[in-house]
């Protein structure tokens, strides 16, 4: 038995020093964790925003809710647009587009984005949205989209957007939790070749959303579809102006709400995570900077994920326009027509800065090396992570293969709640581990508990914030009830994020995953992520998922969901390979009862491994919740391959 709350087994060597060339020009240095807090924010929430009104107090806390620089106004559309044409900067580029159909590419300015979020806001002026009027938005990554969200925040109408795969119900209750009047969506969505009939799901959704009372329509692909008179409007029919000034930037109070972001939940009903005005932009704008080293002079920063989660509003959107930055925005799939897609749009625009999650970073480690290969990718000078635990044989692939062993790479943890990254190196700072995200970034506080609530100094336990930051949410939409009781009560005055973690000798956090997926053997809690990267590990493996099955001996005993590399095929010398593999790696305790190989892993709509799902294929019951999987086929496959393994 151990006393433990989650063991530690992996351990993990490897040490990654900035480069000095690196260090020399940073943005931060060490100095900046010795900022007292307050200091800190007050400081990034002058520099980094520009203010209608100045704040007067820094933060209120009356826990579970803060607030933050108070009695300022201001309005996130100008500071992310108007005023870095006013200062100039006009003709910077704010986005290469690359559209999915090779070729379809457009580059947009500022001054450009700038007129394109007049129109939209003249447009959705005329529909009677101004501010307060909650609008939903529904589309794939089109320049129309950043856009639509600039525009409600121009207006100072909160937004939701909704990932363009939900379904025509998620979609119609997010726009009822919110009370939404206008929605924003486009005929049809390119999807690695095909289209997705956004508008036709969007019509089924606004039938059983009744306070929706008007739609305006992006015309992408061209294709047919049907238009209701009266309450659908084509954007590109509606006659409105361009120009900035005949829709001036509502000043907003600090925390007027500027959004919400739906996270799936486990019950059936979506949490409306709430992120108000000025804490979240400072917040982002802030980490996007020190995290990224932001250069907007030089840099070209690409954010690989999707605007519909929270990493493309804080990471696409909000932080790199703030700060004047140059990003790529790209609307397809890392595969499509071709594997090296990714390296190709690299290559062409210079990018010096990726930021994407390990699910893709382990898709091409299993479609393998040449395909970067093909490409220089000698503009990358910064790698960064974010959304699961990256196995530390990812991180070394990613360092090797995608930032020739040159780039620092930065893992990033952080929560739709959460709106900033918490945790992350700093890039000219940190000494870096494959698997660690470091330390709690400056102004942040982060601590370890363990069972009882009590402070682990080294060892694994509960992940919990100990203060306030300015990101962080004001709550779930109209459930004061569900946020106390999912966040705050777990451990009183401290914030659960509902995710294990580790504190090793140097002081510097390891991520475990969820609380609910680790594993008890024996009497030994063990996390999933470390198996899982002690298969990782094996040079055969592209992908693994651990979950525990009941078991009358041990408790539970471990089954392991292996996809193999390239051309590897499946065989039962390569199952005992792989058992014996992780008994050496971390010790027999973590060695798998039994291992299904797959082609493929239950993985969410935003990439990440559903072990919930895995966990009731292994015990042969029916599946919980299924609206939240990329794709349901591979479940069933899954549960064919279990039922038939050896
Ligand atoms: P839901 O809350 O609806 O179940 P979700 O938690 O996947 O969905 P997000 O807010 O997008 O939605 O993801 C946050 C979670 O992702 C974190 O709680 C953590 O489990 C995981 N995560 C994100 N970044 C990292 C990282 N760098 N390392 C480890 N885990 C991470
Ligand atoms: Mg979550």
């Amino acid at each position: 038995m151990s006393d433990q709350t989650i063991d530690t087994l992996l351990d993990e060597e490897r040490r990654f020093p900035p480069p000095p060339a690196f260090a020399a020009q940073a943005n931060v240095h060490a100095d900046v964790y010795d900022r007292p807090f307050e200091e800190f924010w007050e400081a990034n929430g002058r520099e980094r925003v520009s203010w209608f009104q100045p704040f007067g107090e820094l933060c209120r806390w009356q826990p579970p809710y803060a607030q933050w620089y108070l009695g300022g106004k201001l309005n996130v559309a100008y500071n992310c647009v108007d005023r870095h044409v006013e200062a100039g900067l006009g003709d910077r580029v704010a986005y290469y587009w690359e559209g999915e159909p090779e070729g379809d590419r457009l580059t947009i300015t500022y001054a450009r984005l700038q007129r394109d979020v007049a129109r939209m806001a003249n447009v959705l002026g005329q529909l009677g949205v101004g501010k307060g009027t909650a609008v939903a938005i529904y589309m794939g990554m089109v320049p129309e989209l950043p856009v639509a969200m600039l525009a409600c925040a121009r207006l100072g109408a909160p937004h939701t957007v909704v990932f363009g795969g939900f379904s025509a119900d998620s979609l119609s209750d997010r726009m009822n939790d919110m009370g939404c009047e206008v929605l924003i969506t486009q005929d049809e969505a390119w999807r690695r070749g095909g289209r997705v009939p956004l508008k036709r799901t969007a019509d089924e959704a606004m039938a059983a959303a009744p306070g929706v009372r008007a739609s305006v329509v992006v015309r992408r692909t061209g294709g047919e579809v049907p238009m209701t008179e009266g309450r659908d409007h084509w954007y590109h029919e509606v006659e409105a102006s361009d120009d900035p000034a005949t829709v001036p930037c509502a000043p907003m109070d600090s925390e007027d709400l500027l959004f919400l972001m739906y996270t799936s939940g486990t019950t059936a009903k979506p949490k409306g995570i709430v992120h108000t005005t000025a804490g979240y932009l400072v917040g982002v704008a802030t980490t996007h900077w020190a995290i990224f080293d932001l250069k907007p002079e030089s840099d070209v920063y690409w954010c690989a994920a999707d605007i519909g989660w929270i990493t493309g509003h804080s990471y696409i959107v909000y932080g790199p326009l703030c700060n004047a930055a140059t990003s790529v925005l790209y609307e397809g799939t890392p595969d499509f027509p071709d594997k090296d897609r990714w390296w190709d749009i690299v290559e062409r625009y210079g990018v010096t800065t990726l930021y994407t999650a390990p699910t893709a970073i382990r898709a091409h480690m299993k479609w393998g090396p040449e395909h970067a290969g093909r490409h220089d990718l000698s503009s990358l000078r910064l790698l960064g992570s974010v959304g699961e635990p990256i196995n530390p044989e990812a991180w070394m692939w990613y360092h090797e293969h995608i930032g020739g062993e040159r780039c620092p790479i930065v893992d990033t943890w952080w929560q739709t709640e959460t709106g900033m990254v918490l945790i992350t190196p700093l890039p000219g700072v940190t000494t870096t581990k494959p698997g660690s995200a470091t330390k709690p970034f400056p102004g942040v506080r982060a601590a370890v508990l363990n069972e009882q609530g009590e402070r682990v100094e080294q060892g694994g336990g509960y992940l919990v914030l100990e203060r306030p930051w300015p990101a962080m949410t004001r709550g779930i939409y109209g459930d004061d009830e569900r946020f106390r009781s999912t966040y705050w009560e777990r451990f009183p005055g401290f914030y659960f994020a509902g995710d294990g973690a580790r504190i090793d000798a140097d002081g510097d956090f390891w991520l475990l995953g969820r609380v609910d997926d680790v594993m008890n053997v024996s009497g030994h809690r063990i996390s999933t992520i470390e198996v899982e990267s002690a298969l990782v590990d094996h040079p055969k493996v592209a992908e693994a998922a651990v979950c525990g099955r009941s078991d009358a001996t041990t408790g539970q005993a471990i089954v392991a969901y292996v996809t193999l590399k390239g051309n590897e095929g499946p065989s039962l010398e390569m199952l005992e390979e792989l058992r014996n593999h992780v008994a050496h790696k971390i010790g027999a305790i973590a060695k798998p009862a039994n291992i299904v190989f797959t082609p493929e892993l239950p993985k969410t709509r935003s990439g990440k491994i559903m072990r919930r799902l895995l966990r009731d294929v292994a015990e042969n019951r029916p599946l919980g919740d299924t609206t939240t999987l990329a794709d349901a086929s591979v479940v069933s496959e899954l549960s064919q391959r279990a039922a038939e393994a050896p």
